[in-house]
C-alpha cells in the first residue's frame, strides 16, 4: 500500500494532493489522499463533481516516468482498473452472500452494464457512478500527476439536476458497499498497471480490455468539440487512448479528449 493521507473533509482531494507535494517534497510520491468528503470536488473543464457523504473520493498523486504528452493515457489506466476492481468486489460478495440473500444475483446481473463512457466515467445501467480527473502540474524536477477518482458507493439521492445522469451502486445493486475494500482492490490493480504503463508508454497492453468494457463502441456518437460537434460510429481507441470515429464518409477522426465530451445519439450514453 502506498502512503495516505485521510480527512473527513477537504476542499477537494486533487487540491490537497498538489498542496502536499509543495509542502513535502514531490518525492514522497506515490501517495494517496483520502476524503469521506469534498467541499469543492470537481470535474473536467471546471465542473462540479457532488460529493457529499457516502461516496469514495481519493486522489494518487504520481512522478511518472513517461514523457508528459503521455500523462493523460493514466486516466484511461484508471477507469480499467475501478471498472475491474468493482467486478473483483461484486464477485468476492456473491461467493460470501449467495447462500444468505437472492440480492446477490441481480447485483451480478447489472454488473454486466458496467461499462466505460470514453474517456474518463464509468458506466452502470446507463448512469454515472465513477468521475476520474487526470491533472498535471510542472516544476523544476520534471512534472507531478493527479488522478482523482469520485466512485458513489452509497449515496441514496442525487441533486435533481443529475436524477437522470447519476447513480450509486447501491441505488442499483441494492448491496451497501465497503469502500475501503473497494479503495484496496483499485489501489492494487491500478498500480499493478501503472508499472506496466511506464514500462511500455502506451495503451496497447491494455487497449482489448478498454474496449471489451467501453460502452460506446460501434454506437452512434455525437462528438462535441470545440471546434464543431459531429456524428459517428466509435471503434475502438488506438494505442494512445484517442478514441476512433468513423463518420459517414468512411474516414477515421482521433478524438482527443482535451476538452471534447462524447455523448449518445439522444442522451448521455444511447
Ligand atoms: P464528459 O466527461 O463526457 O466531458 P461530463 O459532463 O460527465 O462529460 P465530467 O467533467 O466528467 O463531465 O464530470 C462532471 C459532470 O458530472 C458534472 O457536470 C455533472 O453533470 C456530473 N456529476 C457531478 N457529480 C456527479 C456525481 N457524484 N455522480 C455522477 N455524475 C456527477
Amino acid at each position: 500500500m502506498i502512503q495516505r493521507f485521510v480527512y473527513e473533509t477537504i476542499d477537494s482531494t486533487n487540491g490537497e494532493a498538489f498542496r502536499l507535494a509543495d509542502n513535502k517534497g514531490a518525492n514522497l510520491a506515490p501517495f494517496l489522499v483520502l476524503t469521506q468528503k469534498q467541499t469543492a470536488g470537481r470535474g473536467r473543464a471546471g465542473r462540479k463533481w457532488e460529493s457529499e457523504d457516502d461516496g469514495l473520493y481519493f486522489s494518487i498523486y504520481l512522478r511518472p516516468s513517461v514523457t508528459i504528452d503521455k500523462a493523460a493515457m493514466l486516466t484511461l489506466v484508471m477507469a480499467v482498473a475501478v471498472a475491474k476492481a468493482l467486478q473483483r468486489y461484486i464477485a468476492i460478495q456473491e461467493q460470501t452472500c449467495k447462500q444468505a440473500t437472492d440480492g446477490c444475483e441481480s447485483s451480478l446481473q447489472i454488473l454486466q452494464t458496467l461499462g466505460i463512457k470514453w474517456p474518463n466515467d464509468l458506466v452502470l445501467n446507463g448512469k454515472k457512478i465513477v468521475g476520474i480527473l487526470t491533472e498535471l502540474r510542472t516544476d523544476d524536477r520534471g512534472y507531478g500527476v493527479v488522478i482523482g477518482v469520485g466512485v458513489n458507493t452509497n449515496q441514496k439521492t442525487f441533486p435533481e439536476e443529475l436524477q437522470d445522469k447519476a447513480t450509486s451502486l447501491k441505488r442499483e445493486m441494492g448491496i451497501p458497499i465497503l469502500g475501503e475494500v473497494l479503495l484496496k482492490y483499485i489501489e492494487e490493480i491500478f498500480l499493478q498497471e501503472y508499472t506496466t504503463f511506464e514500462k511500455e508508454g502506451n495503451l496497447v497492453f491494455l487497449k482489448e480490455t478498454y474496449e471489451t468494457l467501453l460502452i460506446n463502441k460501434d454506437k452512434v456518437v455525437r462528438v462535441l468539440d470545440p471546434k464543431g460537434e459531429y456524428q459517428g460510429v466509435a471503434k475502438g481507441i488506438d494505442e494512445v487512448g484517442q478514441l476512433l470515429v468513423e463518420t459517414q464518409d468512411k474516414e477515421v477522426q482521433k478524438v482527443y479528449a482535451g476538452e471534447v465530451s462524447v455523448r449518445g445519439l439522444y442522451g448521455y450514453v444511447d
